[in-house]
C-alpha cells in the first residue's frame, strides 16, 4: 500500500506535499527523459508509510491511495513505482511557494484530464 501522485499534479507542482511527508519519499525527476517522467512529483511506493498526511495538503487534489486511484489515472500507479528503476535521477525538491489555485482552477484542471470526481 502506498499513496500515488496523479496527472492532476502535472505542471502544477505546488510542492505543498513535500513539506509534510515524514519520510521524505516524495520526489522530483532530475533527468532529461520527460517523455517517461513528465513534470510532476512522484511517491516512491517502497518508502511510503501510507500515513496519508500528504493528501489533504495538495491544493490540486492530485494524491490518492493506490487502491482509490480513479480509473482515468490508473497508469499513475505504475508510473510512480517506476521511479525505483531510476532512483539516481530523483531527489526531494526544495519547496517553492506558489499561489493557491482557485476552486475554478482546480475544477478546470480535473476537466482537462477527463476526471469528473
Ligand atoms: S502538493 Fe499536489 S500538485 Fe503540489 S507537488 Fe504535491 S502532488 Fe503535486
Ligand atoms: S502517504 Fe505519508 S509517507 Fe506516503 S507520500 Fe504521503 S506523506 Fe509521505
Amino acid at each position: 500500500m502506498a499513496w500515488v501522485i496523479t496527472h492532476l499534479c502535472r505542471d502544477c507542482v505546488d510542492m505543498s506535499c513535500i513539506e509534510v511527508c515524514p519520510v521524505d519519499c516524495i520526489y522530483g525527476y532530475t533527468g532529461d527523459d520527460a517523455a517517461t517522467f513528465p513534470n510532476q512529483l512522484y511517491i516512491d511506493p517502497e518508502e511510503c508509510i501510507n500515513c496519508g498526511v500528504c493528501e489533504p495538503e495538495c491544493p490540486w487534489e492530485a494524491i490518492f491511495e493506490d487502491e482509490q486511484v480513479p480509473e482515468v489515472f490508473h497508469e499513475a500507479v505504475a508510473l510512480n513505482a517506476k521511479i525505483t528503476e531510476a532512483k539516481d535521477h530523483f531527489e526531494v525538491p526544495d519547496k517553492i511557494d506558489r499561489p493557491r489555485p482557485s476552486s475554478e482552477e482546480v475544477a478546470s484542471n480535473k476537466t482537462k484530464w477527463g476526471y469528473t470526481g
